[in-house]
């Protein structure tokens, strides 16, 4: 009996060779621009401790709430698997002492997991770049965050994304602020939604965050946190604007911008696309000045953002122009070719480091063979039947380009200095 074929889970995407150059060019990209900053890589486990995210995230969050993977394991514990890198990059620096008396900038990447609806740029597994800084309290850090993703969009070749910034003040501040958003809300509860009921009690700052439409009139009207900042955080604010526009970076403040979680506290940041509908926020980020205490460790400003990576490579997939295809394809006809050619190719591997180069495996007919170059995307066919292998030679076909269809015979001695000069890509 034929064997059911099993599936991936739903919202949890395999990633084809042909889309992983993509992302392997987007990453390195990353990557080469946080280094130019300063900033080094940490990596921590994918699963941790349900406690972790409850205390950091927020128990009253969307995450929290409804969209962790949490599991006992078999010793009973209560694990889960990461929806987010910031808490255990602080549990990680926490109990690994980084944050002695130290400034660090740290980023990292990898998958995350949310029991969402999965649909276009929402998905159950998904993957973050995200960078946390610790040290340092004073806006400038702040502007170097959002001057870094500015830097990477331009690097990307997008435009069209708007930076929204807004504060959130610090948690006293926030505190007096509350007090009066939810007596506001409490006068106006015949027009709140059942989520946002819920909230008006828990968490009211996230009805600002609200994405149903019907609420967009109630909430416009809302007392503005920008009107309650402590002296403090107002100048930190304008100081970071003052930073933004001094480096010719636009922005919008975004009263309503709260962000999902908890944690954060005066600046918020993101960056919006309208290219890619509701699933719009392409970059989160902020202060969280809090969080290192809340977890333990000794009171330490800290900053950071995050980037979903799918969307971000929806918007520049065809600005990258990845290209690792071979340069060249060895087609190998008959017994004695097949032999040479193994070392062939490991003589050329030696002496040009950046040369890709694949051999044809397993005989087959020219036509066949030129077949299976033509489709690994070659610049070159390289031949050797027999009597190549005699006169130590080797025919040389272009496939691409204006010459394609030109043919050469060069000695296999002479094939190094002919290629550093031919190919184009290397
Ligand atoms: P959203 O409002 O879209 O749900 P969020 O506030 O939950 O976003 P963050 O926790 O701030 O998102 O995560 C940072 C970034 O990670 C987001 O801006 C987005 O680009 C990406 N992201 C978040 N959730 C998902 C998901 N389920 N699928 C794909 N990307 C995601
Ligand atoms: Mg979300």
């Amino acid at each position: 009996m034929a064997q059911q074929i099993i599936q991936a889970i739903r919202g949890m995407n395999d990633i084809l060779p042909e889309d992983t150059v993509y992302w392997q060019k987007l990453e390195s990209i990353i990557r080469d621009l946080l280094g130019r900053y300063g900033y080094q890589e940490i990596r921590f486990p994918v699963v941790e401790k349900t406690e972790l995210f409850k205390r950091s995230i927020g128990e009253v969050t969307d995450i929290v709430e409804k969209e962790m993977y949490t599991f006992a394991d078999r010793n009973g514990d209560n694990l889960t698997l990461r929806p987010e890198g910031t808490a255990p990059c602080v549990r990680a620096a926490i109990q690994n002492g980084l944050l002695h008396n130290q400034v660090q900038r740290l980023w990292y990447t990898g998958p995350m997991f949310r029991h969402e609806r999965p649909q276009k740029g929402r998905y159950r597994q998904f993957h973050q770049v995200g960078v946390e800084t610790f040290g340092m309290a004073s806006p400038d850090l702040d502007a170097e965050l959002i001057l870094m993703t500015a830097r990477l969009w331009q690097q990307l070749g997008l435009d069209n994304v708007e930076l929204q910034l807004n504060s959130l003040g610090t948690r006293e501040s926030r505190a007096v602020y509350r007090k009066e958003l939810v007596r506001y809300f409490e006068q106006h509860k015949d027009q709140l939604d059942e989520d946002s009921l819920r909230r008006l009690n828990s968490n009211p700052l996230r009805i600002l965050d609200t994405k149903n439409p019907a609420l967009r009139d109630v909430v416009a009207d809302a007392p503005k946190l920008m009107a309650h900042l402590d002296d403090e955080s107002r100048e930190h604010f304008e100081t970071l604007c003052g930073l933004l526009d001094d480096a010719g970076i636009t922005y919008c403040v975004n009263p309503c911008l709260v962000r999902g979680l908890d944690y954060y506290s005066r600046t918020v940041f993101e960056w919006v696309t309208d290219q890619l509908g509701a699933q719009g926020t392409i970059c989160a980020g902020g202060r969280f000045d809090g969080l290192v205490e809340q977890l333990g460790g000794k009171a330490t400003p800290s900053a950071g953002f995050a980037i979903g990576l799918e969307r971000l490579l929806a918007l520049v997939r065809e600005n990258l122009q990845p290209d690792n295809r071979p340069h060249l394809y060895l087609v190998l006809v008959g017994e004695a070719a097949q032999k040479k050619g193994v070392l062939l190719a490991e003589q050329l591997r030696d002496a040009m480091s950046a040369l890709r180069i694949m051999t044809n495996c397993g005989g087959g007919s020219f036509k066949s063979q030129f077949k299976k170059a033509d489709k690994c995307g070659a610049q070159f066919a390289l031949v050797l039947g027999e009597d190549e292998v005699t006169q130590k030679t080797v025919s040389i076909k272009f496939l691409r380009g204006e010459h394609s269809q030109n043919q050469e015979t060069l000695a296999q001695d002479d094939l190094p200095a002919w290629l550093e000069g031919k190919l184009t890509n290397i």
